[in-house]
């Protein structure tokens, strides 16, 4: 993980919906797919291109759709119908530039819009086509895309990415989904089977001229006919503020428990303003004679797959509606009654063939690991030991299933139990790592070194980590059960502990150093008083000067400010080999008395 975050600039690889009507790009970000928005926060991108007249700059999207009533022959829409033909220019629809060209100044748009949120150059993209697109449509796509300056790593079917959105990979092989998409102005239906961790589109089948954009057109042609007019004896912007009234107001009314608006066109003619209200009811009786035209093409989709439409339900492990009109309710029951399931509607239609572009890019650049999003541990993790260190158990980047443990005891004489605190990070003081949880464990009081504690760590492949406290004594268990946080980590969040690792790397050793160093002292200290105290007299006087001098150095090095590590560890030596005879006295005195204990007894 921590590698393609480092190397971000020249790997990170976008995702992007080319779309008829809307285009969307997005990126993995931290392990999740996500979709850019622009300034404005509209993450929707209307794929229309005007060219202003005094010849500016084009302008691509919402501003280019509010030129459209204005200067309809300035304004290029549904460009993606013209992909890889040849007679598009002819057709002098696209203000004399190619389908690539124009496509290449909506892939242009997206493509700041990336590099101003991300804060980073974006040079490469995974772009989504239509299933059926053919070779000469999906290579005008990659140009348009090169025209852009992307390069394109790869060409995605739009069935395949919105399936991946869905997380429908995760079903296994050989399940088989549905996709229902329903945009602008195109409509498919797209059986896909899971092979060797693969989408394979088993069949495709629709119509590249029915969409929303023909329900707009109905509902136009009704309020002209209520207007009392033709639309052929309307100019092109009193059409055009027609369909974009149609079009809000058939969308308002998706919205639950919305069964009626207004449509308003103030000024509309003669100077004339008009008001209709519109019932939802009404709406459904005019869209759903299009509407039932996909049902032919759903039926012989399944046909091509080898489903009959009795054994569809059965025969699909799920059906999926995507694209911006199958947000109408009548859209979902329609198609819910001919597949005789529900269909799943958890990601919103017209995001999820970007989500699923995204995805893929991030799987091409690492980003994403299949399936598996995790398969080390970001971070070390471990428990906090004497002098509040950090004692790592499981090492950072380890490959899970993991298990590891180690043995501690009693710092301090007495001690009856041990609280474990588990700690995540790599700083080496226990206070600048994450606290995972805790967990104590009793054992016998005894003396200093007495207690036997074992700490196990298990990371399973879920990334659920156990932590098991034993006292070897009794086998008595402590267990203590921490989920996610091992292992699923925010990647900023483990840069930042990482980077700060590495900043810190020289004081925090040096921390860990001195450290050592005081308990080292803290523990020779006492251990001296009392040998002392038991040799008395037994000890000559020069000896006994140099040991008190000795641990006297020790003390005022330990008080003293600032702490010299160096210094400290050269006392400790000369206090232990100021002890040495000491100690040797030490031990023939207890050998003498284990031996007249013996003899005695
Ligand atoms: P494309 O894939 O063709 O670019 P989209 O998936 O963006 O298209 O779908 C655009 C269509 O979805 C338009 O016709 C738009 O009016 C329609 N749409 C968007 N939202 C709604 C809604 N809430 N209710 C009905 N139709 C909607
Ligand atoms: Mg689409």
């Amino acid at each position: 993980m921590s590698e393609s975050s480092s190397s971000k600039d020249s790997t990170l690889i976008v995702g992007i919906d080319l779309g008829t009507t809307h285009s969307l790009i997005g990126v993995v970000d931290s392990g999740f797919p996500i979709l850019l928005a622009d300034a404005e926060g509209r993450r929707l991108v209307p794929s229309v291109v005007h060219f202003p007249k005094n010849g500016g700059a084009p302008l691509v999207g919402a501003a280019a759709r509010r030129m459209e009533t204005v200067e309809p022959e300035r304004t290029v829409s549904s460009v993606k119908r013209w992909m890889g033909r040849r007679d598009a220019d002819e057709a002098g629809e696209l203000c004399g530039r190619s389908p690539e060209q124009i496509s290449a100044e909506i892939l242009k748009s997206l493509k700041s819009i990336a590099e101003a949120a991300l804060e980073e150059s974006v040079t490469r993209a995974v772009i989504t086509v239509p299933a059926y697109f053919n070779d000469g449509q999906r290579n005008a796509t990659k140009r348009a895309g090169e025209l852009a300056g992307l390069t394109v790593e790869r060409i995605v079917n739009e069935p395949t990415a919105a399936a991946l959105a869905y997380g429908l990979d995760k079903l296994g092989d050989s399940a088989r989904v549905a996709v229902y998409d329903l945009g602008g102005g195109t409509f498919d239906l797209s059986i896909l089977e899971m092979r060797d961790g693969l989408f394979q589109v088993l069949s495709t089948n629709g119509d590249t001229r029915l969409g929303g954009d023909d329900i707009d057109a109905v509902v136009a042609g009704w309020m002209a006919a209520e207007i009392g007019v033709e639309l052929s004896e309307l100019d092109a912007t009193q059409v055009a503020t027609l369909l974009e009234v149609s079009r809000s107001a058939k969308e308002r009314l998706s919205e639950d428990g919305v069964e009626s608006t207004t449509l308003r066109l103030p000024f509309f003619r003669d100077a004339k303003s008009f008001e209709f209200d519109l019932m939802r009811v009404q709406l459904e009786a005019l869209a759903a004679p299009l509407i039932d035209r996909t049902r032919g093409h759903c039926l012989r989709a399944l046909a091509d797959a080898g489903i009959a439409v009795e054994e569809a339900a059965e025969k699909l492990d799920a059906v999926i509606l995507v694209g911006g009109s199958t947000r109408m309710p009548l859209v979902r029951e329609k198609v819910e009654g001919w597949f005789g399931r529900t269909v799943d509607i958890s990601q919103n239609p017209d995001e999820a063939v970007a989500l699923g572009a995204a995805i893929q890019a991030g799987i091409l650049c690492g980003r994403v690991q299949n399936v598996v999003l995790l398969d080390v541990t970001p971070l070390s993790l471990g428990i906090e030991t004497f002098g509040g260190l950090m004692n790592v158990i499981i090492g950072r980047n380890t490959t899970i299933p993991a298990k590891a443990g180690e043995l501690f005891t009693n710092a301090v004489a007495n001690q009856a139990s041990m609280q474990i605190r588990v700690l995540q990070g790599e700083r080496e003081m226990a206070r600048d790592n994450w606290e995972l949880g805790q967990v104590e464990i009793d054992f016998e009081s005894g003396a200093k070194g007495s207690a036997r504690v074992g700490v196990q760590f298990e990371i399973d492949e879920n990334g659920i980590l156990t932590v098991l406290a034993r006292d070897t004594k009794t086998n008595t268990d402590r267990v203590l059960e921490i989920r996610d946080t091992a292992v699923d980590v925010d990647d900023a969040a483990v840069e930042a502990m990482i980077s700060e690792s590495v900043e810190h790397a020289f004081d925090d050793m040096n921390e860990r150093i001195w450290t050592e160093a005081k308990m080292k002292s803290e523990e020779l200290l006492p251990a001296v008083e009392q040998g002392l105290a038991a040799l008395g007299d037994g000890l000559s006087s020069e000896d006994r000067a140099a040991i008190e001098s000795a641990a006297a150095a020790v003390r005022e090095v330990l008080a003293a400010q600032p702490a010299d590590v160096a210094k400290l560890k050269t006392a400790n030596q000369v206090l232990d080999e100021a002890t040495e005879t000491m100690a040797a006295q030490l031990v023939e005195r207890a050998m003498d008395a284990a031996l007249s204990k013996q003899l005695e007894g």
